[in-house]
């Protein structure tokens, strides 16, 4: 099967601005954001859909969930953030590679303050 976008953009076939990566994950900068941080938060394992994870899945899923916040603080998002996730196109879904969208505003240092 030929790889999604996100897949690509994980193994670094595609360029984009990563702003955190482990060996369970890959966080990139939305190319078109819809906050003045937004970030995609992808597994590296592909799961087509939040539903379409597996019973195998839950550590996996909890740890995108732990990784979140550490991304606030690398990545200069203040404390306060939103996660969401899209499942299926009824749903708005436009790659079929789950991801968590996170969105927030700039820390006072990236916004110049201490
Ligand atoms: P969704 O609609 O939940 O599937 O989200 C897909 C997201 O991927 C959208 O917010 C797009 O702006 C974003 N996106 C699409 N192509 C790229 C890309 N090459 N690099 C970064 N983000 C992308």
């Amino acid at each position: 099967m030929s790889k999604t976008l996100f897949e690509k953009i994980c193994d670094l076939e595609i360029p984009s601005d990563i702003v955190y990566e482990d060996e369970y994950c890959v966080a990139f900068k939305d190319i078109n954001p819809q906050a003045p941080f937004h970030v995609q938060l992808v597994p590296r394992k592909p799961i087509t859909m939040l539903a379409s994870a597996s019973p195998e899945d839950p550590a996996l899923l909890g740890q995108l969930l732990l990784t979140a916040p550490t991304i606030a603080a690398t990545a200069g998002f203040e404390e306060a953030f939103r996660i969401a996730t899209k499942n299926a196109d009824a749903a708005g879904q436009s790659v079929f590679n789950m991801h968590l969208h996170k969105t927030g505003r700039a820390s006072g240092r990236e916004r110049g303050g201490k």
